[in-house]
């Protein structure tokens, strides 16, 4: 499609129902709510900021069983499995090696999965084309004009495209959140910066499918090894100040592969040889770690937002791109059977309460990885206490949440 022309979706008439829908965004939310809105009979179409696919993009992911349960209601889920793994559990070390705690799959609740983030944006990308939904890439949205009835959204090429709504599915930083409320929050830092890498011959025990973490003396490491002795790791680095995935790869690879080594040296985890053992080609820099404090305004007119725009728990929750994907399916549902206003309104009181119980759940995690010297000597005095102590079933809520899709919104 010729970028310079303007897109004139069918738009709805003046009826207050949903015909066409511009998701803005084509990561997780963008391509489920898109999908979805197909499945209802809502032509949608996906505007993307970068040109290129994520192919091969990101490291791994740990994929909760509620937004597993989200896709199955809208026919994804089992593309979503046959590209993941079941995970045994967590294993939780101190940087001296001491066992601190495990938790297992919570009887009654299907195991959480390991998933590369580039094949879930592979396979949700590939169910939206299959719907019939239309992917334009090279679409990074600056404005959007509202005037009652439709949305033309305008783009940084300068071309724009108009419908009955426009979905802000842009992530932690989106533009559309703006739009709505100018005076909206923005992310806020949670105290780490964070890298990942795979090591292709780590020369470390198979995990059983379970993921390692150490509390380490000056920085927080993750690591899962497979069958074939591959390794996958992660590290939070605290950091006072945020550093972005930019101010990251300027000062190189190799330097922080380095620092990290330094960081590690008295821990008694595999971090040295792994990150020794890493490609500084294959770093992986994913920069500031942050979430979503509330976010009053969910909507304004014909414009929404859905995932990471909205509700962006601490990234070390597990729960970012599940709580996306379970927005994503009732938005559609809601759009389905609802006029625009009572749909946004009704969306928004089916979300908003599990998704801000689960944000403050899990707030705390990073504020351990974030412990500055004397919060460490605090923490590691605590945390074999609070782990005896921890009841991981009195969090079984938070990953059982069943979303009958053909069941009409009230
Ligand atoms: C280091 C890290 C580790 C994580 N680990 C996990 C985990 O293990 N499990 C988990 O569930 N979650 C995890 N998360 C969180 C998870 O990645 C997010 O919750 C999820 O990606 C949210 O999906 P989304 O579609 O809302 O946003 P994104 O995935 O961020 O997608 C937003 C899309 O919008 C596009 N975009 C942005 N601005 C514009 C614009 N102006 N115009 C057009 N397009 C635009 C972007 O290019 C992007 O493709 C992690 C996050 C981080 C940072």
């Amino acid at each position: 499609m010729d970028k310079t022309t303007t897109t004139q979706l069918q738009a709805g008439t003046a009826s207050q129902r949903v015909r066409t829908a511009l998701v803005i965004g084509g990561g997780i939310a963008g391509p489920v709510v898109a999908t979805a809105l197909q499945r209802v009979g809502i032509r949608a179409t996906v505007c993307e900021a970068y040109a290129g696919t994520a192919d091969g993009i990101g490291g791994g992911m740990g994929f909760a069983p509620n937004g597993l349960e989200a896709l199955d209601a809208v026919g994804i889920g089992d593309a979503v499995r046959a590209v993941s793994t079941p995970m045994e559990g967590m294993v939780i070390e101190s940087w001296n090696g001491k066992h601190l705690g495990e938790f297992g799959n919570l009887p009654g609740v299907p195991a959480q999965r390991f998933v590369q983030r580039s094949d879930l944006y592979r396979v949700l990308n590939d169910a939206a084309e299959a719907a019939g939904v239309t992917t334009l890439t090279g679409r990074r949205l600056v404005d959007a004009v509202d005037d009652g009835t439709q949305v033309t959204a305008r783009f940084e090429d300068g071309s724009t495209a108009t419908a009955d709504l426009l979905i802000g599915a842009d992530g932690i930083h989106s533009t559309v959140r703006r739009l709505i409320d100018p005076s909206a929050p923005d992310a806020e830092y949670a105290g780490t910066h964070s890298f990942g890498g795979w090591v292709e011959d780590s020369g470390l025990p198979d995990t059983g499918g379970k993921m390692y973490m150490s509390f380490g003396k000056r920085a927080f490491l993750g690591w899962q090894v497979f069958e074939d002795g591959r390794c996958l790791w992660f590290v939070n680095l605290p950091s006072t100040t945020p550093v972005t995935v930019a101010e990251q790869r300027a000062k190189g690879a190799e330097f922080w592969l380095r620092t990290m080594v330094e960081l590690f040296r008295e821990d008694a985890n595999p971090a040295v040889r792994l990150l020794e053992r890493t490609d500084p080609g294959e770093l992986m820099f994913a920069g500031s770690m942050e979430f979503m404090p509330s976010v009053p305004t969910w909507s304004r007119g014909r414009m929404v937002l859905v995932g990471d725009a909205v509700h962006a728990p601490s990234s070390s929750s597990g729960q970012g791109a599940s709580l996306a994907i379970e927005s994503a399916v009732q938005l559609a549902r809601c759009l389905r059977d609802l006029p625009v206003d009572q749909a946004l309104a009704t969306y928004e009181q089916l979300r908003r309460p599990r998704v801000e119980r689960i944000m403050k759940a899990t707030a705390r995690t990073n504020a351990r990885k974030a412990a500055g010297p004397v919060g460490r000597v605090v923490r590691d005095a605590l945390l074999p206490l609070m782990f005896k102590l921890m009841k991981p079933e009195k969090s079984a809520w938070q990953y059982v949440h069943p979303i009958d899709f053909a069941a009409p919104v009230a």
